[in-house]
């Protein structure tokens, strides 16, 4: 009888472990935003900014592998704002500062296996080519995929937390969407602080402009995981390159444990 009423107490205790764990991962989860900025065959191993187009191969056909429910932007956001629920491989993809090799090398392998990703340009940036800068053309052809949609990252790239100036913060905000929306024939919804940087003052002018998301790119641990106008990402650089490493960045609990990390 005593034996029993143990195996009982041990069941319910492993039950309620079980339902706090469930419960904690779900709380915890966090879609993965990817960021890249340039996809180059060549990129060395300390570049931050650069993965080579064999290791963004590899993690795009290991997502495509392991049934990754790729979505764009705009659903992240959506799921968010409306507190839908989500699986758990569900993950999205961006690329900062409209580099033209993302349209070369990225772009046939997002066609490939039909993933949506979000690029951020530089309105002053476009047509760089000896910056490695994509050109209008190639920013429209990538548009009519259907599979990439582009934010204003800006007009001239600066650090938003130290503008001072209204004027300025009102034109690199408000002024890039509308710049952008006449070259892009269609609403621009979407922004990416420069370098991540922002404060109160710019998240909101980004509000005011008529943004209805904005990311940024870890702004830590007291900054809450569903803010929809400061979205946290995880940058993917050539230390990624193993895909282990790209396997735990893509859990949904990498801002946990590299949060946990930090105490
Ligand atoms: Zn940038």
């Amino acid at each position: 009888m005593l034996k029993h009423k143990r195996l009982i107490i041990v069941v319910i205790l492993l039950g309620v472990l079980t339902l706090w764990l469930v419960n904690l991962a779900r709380t915890k989860y966090v879609i993965p935003i990817l960021m890249y900025h340039s996809v180059d065959p060549a990129a060395d191993n300390d570049n931050l900014l650069s993965v080579t187009l064999d290791s963004f191969q590899r993690q795009m056909r290991f997502l495509k592998e392991h049934r990754y429910n790729v979505i764009s932007l705009k659903e992240v956001a959506d799921i968010i704002k409306n507190k839908k629920k989500v699986s758990a491989n569900t993950i999205a993809i961006t690329f900062d500062d409209g580099c033209r090799d993302v349209y070369i090398y990225a772009f046939p392998v997002l066609k490939k296996y039909n993933f949506p990703a979000e690029v951020f340009i530089v309105v002053n940036e476009v047509g760089l080519v000896q910056e490695n800068r994509m050109s209008w053309d190639e920013v429209n052809a990538m548009q009519a995929s259907g599979l990439i949609h582009f934010g204003s990252h800006t007009i001239n790239h600066p650090n938003l937390a130290e503008l001072t100036s209204e004027e300025t913060i009102k034109n690199e905000i408000q002024g890039s969407k509308k710049i952008l929306e006449e070259k892009l024939g269609r609403r621009v919804d979407s922004f990416c602080y420069p370098s991540g940087r922002f404060n109160a003052k710019s998240r909101k002018a980004v509000i005011d402009a008529g943004y209805e998301l904005a990311v940024a790119t870890n702004p830590g641990k007291g900054s809450p995981n569903d803010d929809i106008f400061a979205l946290k990402r995880l940058r993917i650089s050539s230390n990624a390159d193993n895909l282990f490493i790209f396997w735990v960045e893509s859990s949904g609990y990498y801002n946990l444990i590299r949060e946990g990390k930090r105490k």
